[in-house]
This record gives C-alpha cells, structure tokens and sequence, in this order.
C-alpha cells in the first residue's frame, strides 16, 4: 500500500545508531536496536512478526511505523560461469518503470556484490553503457543497502554457514561519490560489526574522479578506493571521461595520493579500460608509468565490454598483454579484470538497467551540476 509505505521508514537506511535513536524515540531502550540488527542482518529475516524475542507491542508497533524493504526483483539471470544479474525495482518515473542492476560474481574462496549507486549516471563516460542511459535519480541508502540484504537472501549460506558476499564493490550502475549522501551510510551499515559486518578491505567504492567528494571520504571512512582514470594525460581522458576538464589529471592524482596519507598503507587501484587504438598503445602504458611509479598504486586493466551502439572495440589480446607486462616491467604492478558474466550482459560497464525520464545531462565543459551532489 503505497500510501502507508511512504510514513514508513525502511529500517534498512539507518546505521546503527541511527536505529538506536529511532527506537529510543518509540520509547523503547537502546538494546532493542541490537535485537532488531540481529535479526534484519544476521537471521535475513524482514518481517517484524517473526521477531519472537521483541514483544508482541513493540512488534506491532513497528509494523506500524517501520519496515524492512528491498528492491523487488525483475528478473534473475544466471550466466554459465555462475555470475548473477539482477534487475531490480527503482520506483516509476513518467509512468515507466525504472530499473537498476546488481551482479553478485563467485570465485574461489570468495563472492563479489556489485552494486548500483544512482539509477543511470550523469557522467556521460563516452565508453559507458549506463553513461549512454543518462541519470534519473540518486538511490537511497535503504535502496542500495537493500541490494546486499536481497542479494544475501537469494544466495543463502554454505553448508558450514559461510557467507556468499564476502565482498562489496560499488561498481554498477552510478557515480557513488555524486550520491555521498547516501552511500556513506551504506558503507557504514556494510562495515557495522552487527550489520553485513564486511572488512574495509572487502568494501571498494569506484569513482570516476570526482575530486572534492574524494577529500570528504578520506575523513568520513577508510573503504578500499578504485579511481577509473582510463587515459594517461587530459586530453585523451576530457574525451572518454568528461569530468576530467572539471578536475584534470594532475588535481585527481593529488586527492588520491591524500586519500592514502589518511589510510596508512593502503594502495589505490586505478582501473584502465582497454580501448582497441585510443588507449591501449605502449606510449600510453609508458606515460601511466610516470604517473604512477613510486605511489602505492596498482593498475586493474578491463577489456572493454561492448555494448549495442558503441563505436569503441576491445583491444586485441597481444595488445592487451604488452601494455600489462610494460607496466609491471617498468615498476607499477598491473593485472587484467578477468571478464565475467558478458554472457547476460553482467561484465563492467555493460549495465544498463532501465532509465526512463532521464536528465541528459552532459558534463563536458559547460557542466551542469544535476546528478552531481556538490
Ligand atoms: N561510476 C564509477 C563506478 C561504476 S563503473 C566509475 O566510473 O568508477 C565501474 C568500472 O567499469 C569503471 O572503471 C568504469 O569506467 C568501467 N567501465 C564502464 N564501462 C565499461 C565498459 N564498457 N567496459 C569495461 N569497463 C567499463
Ligand atoms: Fe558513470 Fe562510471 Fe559509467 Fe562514467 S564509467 S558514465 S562515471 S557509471
């Protein structure tokens, strides 16, 4: 009933002590809030009834005024490497329905939730499919939040108990840095001990560079930082990624290497597309060096996915091999994204969602600032 759902508040948007303080002003005390985390996050379990140890009042209470709500599934895709894709619910816009996309990607000894930030993206990146969607709107942190909690639900435990997710990588759908609002509280409540309770480590969040929000999350949190740089010097990089003519090479390497001053021994990774004759030359691999060596910074190249209109090819595989081995050769350590999932179309950059009623709003150098959270 929509008209009850929008008086009530998704209890997967608050971190812990914004629970606590929404139990406390139900008149209830403090340590309710850590009965209700167990169950939302440990036991999976959404419905208040089912919260035996809470009271038959307070559950009816909740009920009320709260609830535990994911995105609704669209649909499920499975690929034949075990990736999964979930097209997930984001509201309607113009009467068309929005959808956003979440990957979940096994390997040995661990499982990676990808995950969306903003319903499309106002970024425009020329080699980006969810850039060629536009942006619509910025999630919630119960909305982003709600991918993991479904995503969870949906991949169960191992026979032992072991948890499928054992890492999160803001990586889908969205510029996180542009939605800062509501995806420190997302990081926040992926972190919590009594939440998902994942190591800063295990918890990525990929920026396109923008620079201002890059100095706000040195101080706000410690998450593992990934920074799409894609071109080795601006004028290549104001084509393929447009806020580089707002914030330039040089400005975003500064605010990365700051970012790691306020982690202590963390490296940065920076991820690097390889476009078939635009980026992907030794001369490019030769300039990255001087940028990069001596930083504690890694490189991650990803084979660039296609996608339908795209003008852009993936590098050839020799290519693709000479640019890695120049790297590590020439002292800045380089690896190649293994491709999953492109079978459903789930590998990097090929999420498109469903964005309807989109603001087009193109970053070049006139930028407008919708989609962008100053
Ligand atoms: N907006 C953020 C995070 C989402 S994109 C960012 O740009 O960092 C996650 C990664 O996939 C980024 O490095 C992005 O540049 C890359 N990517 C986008 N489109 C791609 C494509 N078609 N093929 C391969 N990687 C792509
Ligand atoms: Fe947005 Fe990232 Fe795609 Fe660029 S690469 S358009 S920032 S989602």
């Amino acid at each position: 009933m929509a008209a009850e759902n929008a008086v009530r508040t998704n209890l997967l948007g608050l971190p812990p002590e914004e629970l606590e303080a929404f139990v406390v002003g139900l008149g209830e005390k403090p340590f309710r809030a850590r009965q209700l985390l167990t169950w939302i996050y440990k036991r999976r379990i959404g419905d208040f009834e089912q919260m035996t140890d809470l009271g038959k009042d307070l559950r009816a209470r909740l009920s009320a005024v709260a609830e535990v709500r994911a995105p609704e599934i669209v649909t499920e895709h499975v690929s034949a490497d075990g990736t999964r894709k979930w097209l997930l619910r984001a509201g309607r816009s113009d009467n068309r329905e929005q959808a956003i996309e979440a990957v979940f990607i096994p390997e040995l000894g661990r499982g990676t939730l990808c995950i969306s930030s903003q319903v499309g993206c106002a970024l425009d990146c020329s080699f980006c499919s969810t850039g060629a969607q536009g942006f619509n709107r910025n999630l919630s942190t119960a909305e982003i939040v709600g991918q993991v909690w479904l995503a969870n639900q949906r991949l169960g435990v191992g026979p032992a108990g072991e948890r499928a997710i054992t890492n999160i990588v803001l990586m889908g759908m969205g510029e996180p840095l542009a939605n800062y609002r509501a995806v420190l509280p997302a990081l926040r409540i992926f972190m919590a001990d009594h939440c998902f309770d994942v190591s800063r480590r295990r918890v990525t969040l990929s920026t396109s560079g923008l620079v201002p929000q890059i100095y706000r999350l040195a101080e706000d949190t410690n998450v593992a930082l990934a920074v799409s740089l894609h071109a080795p010097n601006d004028a290549l990089r104001d084509q393929l990624v447009p806020i580089n003519r707002r914030h330039p090479i040089a400005e975003l390497l500064e605010s990365c290497w700051h970012y790691l001053d306020a982690q202590n021994g963390r490296s940065i990774t920076f991820e690097y597309v390889m476009l078939d004759g635009v980026n992907d030359h030794l001369s490019h691999a030769r300039e990255l060096v001087k940028l990069l060596v001596g930083h504690d910074a890694k490189v991650n190249m990803i084979p660039f996915n296609p996608f339908p209109g795209t003008a852009y090819r993936r590098s050839k595989p020799e290519a693709i091999a000479a640019f890695r081995d120049y790297l590590n050769v020439h002292g800045v350590t380089a690896t190649v994204r293994r491709t999953r999932g492109d079978d459903i179309d789930a590998a990097c950059g090929q999420l498109a969602g469903r964005v309807h009623d989109r603001t087009l709003v193109r970053l070049g150098s006139k930028m407008i600032s919708v989609g962008v959270e100053a």
